[in-house]
């Protein structure tokens, strides 16, 4: 088996949080470097550096990847959020399926099943025909939303790895859809106020889909409104919703019988302020029954745009990569997958 030249990455796993770390292999090479974001040798291109770059390509819309850089490679959807986050405008369009050369490589994007407009890079040497690919934040799991991410046959897989033990093994979408509308049905026949709290860019307008469809009037949070507006000027039915007023009593705009959607940092405050709520918060982490905030917190379901364990696992096992590297998470994945013989290596965040 081939290792990597390491210099700084401990068999740990681990990294430096900070400084450029050179990953290189030598037969044939292929040759990427990681701080706080990759690059692939022969592009002058980040893929989603967390820190200001001269150019980088921008995997999605979440804010956590949204920098202000000084030219950015995007989706046409997530050139809308990045523009809504960033205010800058020096963008280019990719489009997914077509693929662009740059330097000595060619990218070239598909989905990546997160939130609308999210994307997976893939690289390839033209000289070697070496491919890497990055998945970015993604899911194989259906969407209501979103198209299927694709998985992609790779030398060097760079993977998201947020949910990476097998305790994050989510359930069947289905069953969690149900057991949502199991619990917004009781919640409306007990005369209460049902508030769905996800994420306002992603988990949100899941959210709205799956009520909408099921025949659920739809009141959302003023916050979610610009994401929302943007997955339907994109052609995602997310079916009819009402748009709920600013300020601190903007809950009691709901109509009754709605059910409401909103970011989940409005989760504290709403109990206290009106009595007749009930939250559920869809979240990933609901899987995780050691999880010290849900002894007091609110009703959790898995509902989750990130890969579960099963999903990294169905990826690596598609993409047949000869290495893989782990961002996100903390390189217990990538442990895992020493353990099953492939080579593979934590980034860090
Ligand atoms: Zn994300």
């Amino acid at each position: 088996m081939i290792r990597p030249k390491l210099p700084g990455i401990g068999r740990s796993g681990r990294t430096a949080a900070h400084g450029w770390v050179q990953l290189s292999f030598d037969a044939p090479r292929t040759s990427i470097g990681y701080d706080r974001g990759l690059r692939v040798d022969g592009i002058d291109l980040w893929l989603d550096p967390h820190v200001r770059r001269p150019v980088a390509y921008v995997s999605h819309g979440h804010s956590d990847h949204c920098r202000a850089h000084g030219h950015a490679y995007v989706t046409a959807e997530t050139a809308d959020f990045y523009r809504l986050r960033t205010g800058r405008s020096a963008l280019t369009i990719l489009h997914p399926g077509v693929p662009m050369a740059m330097g000595t490589h060619e990218v070239e994007l598909f989905p990546a099943g997160h939130v609308l407009g999210s994307s997976q890079a893939r690289v390839r040497d033209l000289g070697t025909g070496q491919v890497i690919v990055y998945t970015g934040d993604f899911k194989l799991r259906a969407s209501h939303t979103l198209p299927t991410a694709p998985i992609l046959k790779c030398d060097t897989l760079v993977m998201e790895c947020t949910y990476g033990a097998p305790r994050y093994r989510f359930p069947p979408t289905e069953q969690v859809i149900g057991d949502l509308l199991e619990w917004v049905g009781a919640t409306l026949s007990d005369g209460a106020v049902p508030v769905v709290c996800g994420y306002a860019l992603g988990k949100a307008q899941e959210a709205m889909a799956i009520l909408a469809r099921a025949g659920h009037a739809v009141a959302i949070h003023p916050s979610v409104a610009p994401y929302a507006a943007t997955y339907v000027k994109h052609g995602v039915d997310l079916g009819e919703y009402t748009v709920l007023p600013e300020g601190r009593e903007w809950l009691t705009g709901a109509a009754a019988g709605a059910v409401v959607v909103c970011p989940p940092h409005l989760v504290k405050s709403l109990p206290a302020a009106t009595p007749d709520v009930r939250v559920v918060v869809l979240t990933g982490w609901a899987v995780d029954g050691g999880a010290p905030w849900r002894r007091n917190g609110p009703r959790a379901l898995p509902l989750s745009d990130h890969a579960g364990f099963d999903d990294l696992m169905e990826y690596v096992s598609g993409a047949a990569p000869r290495i893989v590297y782990t961002v996100h998470g903390n390189g217990g994945f990538a442990a895992h997958l020493r353990r099953q013989g492939i080579e593979a290596v934590h980034l860090g965040q």
